[in-house]
């Protein structure tokens, strides 16, 4: 399932799309000069079959990989059981729709510790997250599902942690999601150092194929004391993109990057342009 390439876009429809539609998105992200773009259903699964049909074949013409992102209202770790069957639905279904879609990958958030340790909240996720496989195989739905590294301190997402959900599980691999890591370390980890060891720890853990697969999250990021608070762009936040970037080179990272910086399409075209620039 690897794309053979490095791929670069917008979480959701770029800001300047004058027709705000999915499918225009795509073709505003084509223009652009950019090559991928993530679905947003953070809200909700928001596009019809129809749609999601449609988004297929013009991505495919304009060669954009799409993503997709699962609602925000996800967590496996809720104390209700109907909140935890819900949250799984939520993720299957977004799998599914944007496996219509033809889209490589669907990020989700695992949620909150509430009263759970981190090993228990590992345990608690990767044992949903084996089941949404299962019930996705049985579709016959291919894509890859990737719990997402956190920048909350009250959000189950560490590196570790994320690695941990993943080992082993198939069809799951991690969304790296830089500028939340940053968040979640109170701003320590930034620039190429901290970044390397990032991505030798993925290696490490996962083997090359998940640096040939990644998908991974950037933006200008503000934080406080438990950890992130908002997006910003990358020219408003002391978040070192450069940094990130250069490091994605360096260890031949192929797969599907995206700006949820505000301005989207701004901060895509930074990284797209320092992932051409030589050197
Ligand atoms: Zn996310």
């Amino acid at each position: 399932m690897g794309l053979g390439g490095i791929y670069v876009g917008t979480a959701g429809i770029p800001v300047s799309t004058k027709r705000r539609n999915t499918i225009e998105g795509i073709r505003r992200v084509a223009e652009l000069g950019l090559n991928a773009m993530e679905l947003e259903f953070v809200r909700g699964i928001n596009i019809s079959r129809e749609t999601a049909a449609k988004a297929r074949e013009v991505s495919r013409e304009l060669g954009v990989v799409l993503t997709a992102h699962a609602p925000y209202y996800v967590n496996l770790l809720s104390d209700r059981k109907e909140v935890r069957t819900a949250s799984m639905e939520r993720i299957v279904e977004s799998a599914k729709v944007a496996y219509i879609a033809g889209a490589w990958s669907v990020v989700f958030h695992p949620g909150y510790y509430g009263e759970h340790k981190s090993e228990e909240a590992v345990r608690i996720v990767r044992e949903s997250l084996e089941q949404v496989v299962e019930t996705l195989k049985g579709m016959g739905v291919s894509i890859w599902v990737r719990p997402e590294t956190m920048g909350g301190l009250a959000e189950v997402g560490s590196l570790e942690e994320i690695l941990s959900i993943v080992e082993g599980v198939d069809m799951a691999l991690p969304a790296i999601d830089f500028a939340h890591i940053y968040a979640r370390s109170i701003g320590k980890i930034n620039g190429l150092e901290g970044f390397r060891r990032v991505l030798e720890e993925v290696e490490r853990r996962l083997g090359r194929e998940a640096l040939k697969n990644s998908h991974v999250h950037m933006s200008g990021m503000e934080y406080g004391e438990r950890g992130e608070r908002a997006h910003r762009n990358f020219d408003e936040s002391e978040f070192d993109w450069a940094a990130a970037v250069e490091v994605l080179k360096e260890f031949g990272v192929e797969g599907v990057v995206i700006s949820e910086s505000p301005n989207l399409e701004g901060d895509a075209l930074k990284i797209l342009g320092a992932l051409k620039a030589s050197g």
